[in-house]
């Protein structure tokens, strides 16, 4: 049953006292928000945007939507929700998600204690009362005894810093911070810089309304068909019917999605076989395309395979073979994101389309009117930067976060972020990170992944309360040797092969360490464990 909005929370009061804060109001601030409620905690999520939905508040960019089936990319903390919630497409859109995360807000009466268009600028943990002291940007300060920082993995919008940014004459947009009331390229020059996750879903939808659109490739990306599709009813009402299962499957898959991991590797079968499989994955349409064998990310000649087969694919739809060769990606796939999109190859046979690739000749500057390609000017009406995010680590970053001794989180990751499970950091007691660095993240289905997260956090403060102890804390030595272990994982595979974002790449001077965890099973069962043993790696205390 849903009952009608409540209204939003009112401002928080200078020194108001709470039990525990949550940052950001996306689906993973809002779990937490149910979750700590229900253990009797005081509660305040503090969010930036002036609505909840996070990544689907603010990327509302045209073509904006998930990449994981929508039936998967959903919650499932609860039955009743799952049940009566209706997706119309396989990949739902935006405007949909964020219509699901509005009615999980009024079902679960979120909104009186979350406090929006305000952002969390500091948090200090003051050891004398062991609690954290949180300023907002509105000036107030408040405390509370638990931080949990739910500020998104991919939150923090990368704007490059080429020169001549402020001297373009007509609008600029990013893909993360896209205006509410749409734009409208009718008749309008456009021009788009990257090629990425955002770039590919927009780039078609943007080409179609504008007169002309030039997009600036630094990395060709490897794609393969959404084959998007409203949804069957009768499938739905079969997934509805075994959804416990099919969650409980999930669970077993190494990134929390069923993408029918096959277990032999791809020099165990014939070439035609290996022709027939991939072929059969590029027809389903799922970034299960990486699962066709056991090896496309630890062997590079198994990658291969599978990288060749997408570059003939691209050969042959795109009918110029000066503009394909260009969209030919070298790197290995999927160690940058792969993607999935909808006639975004196809897109580059538009006369109104111009590729350019600034991979050898960078984008030297922005002009009043485009920009500048070595000594070559391109001219348009209105700039796109589909220029991704400071991922992971960019949110937290931005907020003064100082632990034991005055310590800044900041300086303690200046070689590369240190978490234990990338839900806790020493020195930073009773403070929390959904999806952080060293957790499966965004390697995973993010949703039933942040709700593992919200779980154990939330049992975790319950088993605190429990047995009446007031601080945990991440040991050093437990910390250092996940990081051992994330990194040595990391290791085994080809994703730190090429300069993407899981390693920072994207952003200037951010170092170069593999974020995410790889392999969701081995990780849950790991913070299974952790709690079972009482926490084992933690330090309580009373
Ligand atoms: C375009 C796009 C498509 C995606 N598609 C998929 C997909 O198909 N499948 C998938 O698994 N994942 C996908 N993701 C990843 C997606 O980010 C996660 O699935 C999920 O939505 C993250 O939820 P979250 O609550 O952790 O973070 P977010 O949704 O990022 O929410 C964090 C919130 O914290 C707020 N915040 C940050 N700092 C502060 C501060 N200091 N003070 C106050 N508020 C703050 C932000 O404003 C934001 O609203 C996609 C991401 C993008 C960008």
């Amino acid at each position: 049953m849903t009952s009608a909005p409540s209204p939003a929370a009112a401002a928080a009061q200078p020194g108001e006292t709470f039990d525990a804060i949550v940052v950001g109001a996306g689906f993973a601030g809002l779990y937490m928000l149910h979750r700590l409620r229900a253990l009797g905690l005081r509660t305040r999520v503090f969010e930036a945007g002036s609505g909840p939905g996070g990544t689907w508040y603010w990327n509302r960019y045209p073509g904006a939507r998930c990449d994981v089936p929508s039936m998967e990319y959903s919650y499932q903390f609860s039955d009743e929700l799952q049940q009566e919630w209706n997706w119309s497409e396989r990949y739902a859109t935006q405007p949909e998600i964020l219509r699901y995360v509005h009615h999980v807000a009024d079902r679960f009466d979120l909104w009186p204690d979350i406090q929006f268009d305000t952002r969390v600028t500091a948090a200090h943990f003051d050891e004398a009362r062991g609690r954290w002291i949180v300023r907002l940007d509105t000036g107030t300060e408040i405390t509370a005894r638990f931080c949990v920082m739910a500020t998104g993995c991919l939150s923090s919008a990368n704007i490059p810093d080429i020169p001549g940014r402020e001297d373009f004459r007509g609008p600029t947009y990013h893909t993360g911070h896209w205006p509410h009331e749409g734009v409208d390229f009718t008749g309008q020059r456009v021009g788009i810089i990257g090629t990425g996750s955002s770039a590919l879903q927009s780039i078609p939808l943007i080409a179609a309304q504008a007169a002309h659109l030039t997009v600036f490739q630094r990395t060709p990306t490897y794609a393969v068909p959404a084959r998007n599709a409203p949804l069957d009813p009768a499938d739905v009402a079969r997934i509805k019917a075994h959804y416990p299962e099919i969650r409980a499957r999930n669970w077993q898959e190494p990134f929390g999605v069923d993408f029918h991991q096959r277990s032999e590797s791809a020099h165990a079968v014939s070439a035609e076989e290996r022709e027939r499989e991939f072929e059969k994955r590029w027809q389903e349409g799922t970034l299960g395309f990486l699962a066709a064998f056991s090896d496309l990310l630890i062997d590079p000649q198994a990658n291969d395979y599978a990288a060749e087969f997408i570059r003939r694919k691209i050969r042959s739809i795109v009918k110029d073979p000066a503009t394909a060769g260009k969209l030919l990606p070298k790197q290995v796939v999927g160690c940058k994101r792969l993607c999935l999109d909808t006639q975004y190859y196809e897109t580059f046979n538009r006369p109104n389309v111009t590729l350019v690739d600034v991979s050898e000749t960078p984008i030297a500057c922005i002009t009043p009117d485009g920009l500048k390609v070595g000594d070559t000017g391109y001219t348009f009406d209105r700039l796109v930067f589909a220029t991704g995010f400071d991922a992971m680590t960019g949110a937290l970053d931005k907020i003064d976060i100082r632990g034991r001794g005055g310590l800044a989180l900041k300086e303690k990751w200046r070689a590369g972020p240190r978490t234990y499970l990338g839900l806790a950091t020493a020195g930073f007691p009773n403070l929390f990170t959904v999806s952080g660095p060293g957790s499966p993240s965004v390697l995973s289905n993010m949703l039933p992944t942040i709700e593992q997260h919200v779980n154990w956090i939330a049992d975790c403060i319950g088993y605190l309360e429990t047995h009446r102890q007031r601080l945990i804390e991440a040991r050093t030595e437990a910390e250092d040797a996940w990081v051992d272990h994330v990194n040595e994982v990391a290791g085994m595979t080809l994703y730190p092969r090429c300069n993407s974002w899981y390693l920072g790449a994207n952003i200037p001077g951010k170092p170069r360490i593999f974020m995410p965890y790889i392999g969701v099973p081995p990780y849950v069962e790991k913070c299974r464990q952790v709690a079972a043993n009482g926490y084992e790696g933690f330090a309580l205390s009373a």
